[in-house]
């Protein structure tokens, strides 16, 4: 038997035991097919049920309207960082909200196709807050407002939605997707990149209110990066990421099975709360975000010792805490745990982190 680890990394991350034992039992045979998923006609009766089947369990998760459309498109995240201002940028204008590198990354990529604008920014203080997003001077001409909702890599979160005056809200959920339930409504556009919560790299949910969805694109935007010809093909243009899907798909009949998202933001809930109490009762550890704004998924701690962060993550890795290591571009430690991280491997960090303490 193999050891599992707990693995703290922000993406690829955790998926739920129970998904891949089912996965790796239909490997070969997926349910009396004689093959595996990975080798079936996307075009087949067997593939459209998973994919319908995914796309249901979803729609009932996240209590989606009819009116949006749900895609399972490619190219991860990053893909939508051209593919909303492509399909979205009517006037060609954007206003961004930059509150760390996926947002600038985001703006940066909007700026290609028109004027992009950044209506707030949090750059001041190394992303390490939301900026107050009550009364900002949205253009009056802006196709939409951006934001990144969870920031994966500095462990903040918009709490609030920002008051977009009525102009269309596009985020990227990413790193905040299914971890709790959220108001689809209030959204004009919203994408998950999946690996981070839901499955395996590459495959973006896309979730588009109907009207958004038109012919009308920038010139020069390639079928493949049509939002209609993926919604009026229902996801099956071409090939799409079907191995992908299919855990996706497990994924989320897993978080059905264990009471929906009300029932996943109370259990995210209490792991976030068992770190940060720690870290605010801790003389070594603390974490660098203001308080009203920390992410549930991402929680960030440093020591304030370079080599002594260094230690620490080496010593967690020798002890089965795996990828704790800071993002390159803020260094410190991040633990990641999404919905697949349980609750006995926050309390055995936890646990590690009260002895390290006690030990330097
Ligand atoms: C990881 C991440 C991305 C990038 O995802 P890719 O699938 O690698 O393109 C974008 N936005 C957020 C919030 C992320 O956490």
């Amino acid at each position: 038997m193999s050891k599992r680890v707990y693995n703290f990394s922000a993406g690829p991350a955790m998926l739920p035991e129970e998904v891949l034992r089912e996965a790796a039992e239909e490997m070969l045979d997926y349910r009396g097919c004689g093959m595996s998923v990975m080798e079936m006609s996307h075009r087949s009766k067997v593939y459209d049920r998973i994919i319908k089947e995914a796309e249901a369990d979803l729609r009932e998760l996240l209590g989606v309207p009819a009116n949006y459309k749900v895609l399972f498109l490619q190219g991860g995240a990053s893909s939508q960082f051209a593919m909303v201002p492509m399909n979205l940028m009517k006037n060609r204008v954007a206003d961004h909200i930059v509150t760390g590198q996926w947002a600038k990354k985001a703006y940066q990529e909007a700026k290609l196709y028109g004027k992009a604008n950044v209506l707030a920014s949090s750059e001041d203080r190394t992303y390490s807050y939301i900026p107050d997003c009550s009364d900002l001077p949205v253009s009056p001409d802006a196709d939409y407002v951006y934001i990144c909702e969870n920031n994966t890599i500095y462990g903040t979160k918009f709490k609030t939605l920002p008051d977009t005056k009525g102009k269309t809200l596009v985020a990227d959920v990413s790193s905040c997707f299914l971890s709790e339930p959220m108001d689809v409504t209030r959204y004009g556009l919203l994408f998950a990149g999946v690996q981070k919560n839901v499955g395996p790299a590459g495959v973006v949910v896309v979730i588009v209110r109907e009207d958004l969805v038109t012919e009308d694109v920038l010139p020069g935007t390639p079928t493949m990066f049509k939002y209609k010809i993926h919604a009026d093909n229902e996801s099956l243009y071409n090939t799409p990421p079907a191995y992908g899907i299919y855990i996706c798909g497990k994924v989320f009949k897993h978080l059905l099975g264990r009471g929906g998202l009300p029932a996943m933001k109370e259990y995210n809930e209490k792991k976030a709360a068992k770190l940060y109490d720690f870290l605010d009762g801790s003389k070594l550890f603390s974490n660098p975000v203001e308080p009203r704004d920390r992410s549930m998924m991402n929680v960030t701690f440093v020591t304030g010792d370079e080599e002594l962060d260094a230690r620490f993550v080496k010593e967690a890795t020798a002890n089965g805490f795996e990828n704790l290591k800071g993002h390159r571009s803020v260094g410190g430690m991040r633990a990641s745990i999404y919905n697949a991280m349980p609750m006995e491997g926050v309390e055995a960090l936890v646990e590690f982190m009260r002895r390290f303490e006690g030990s330097v």
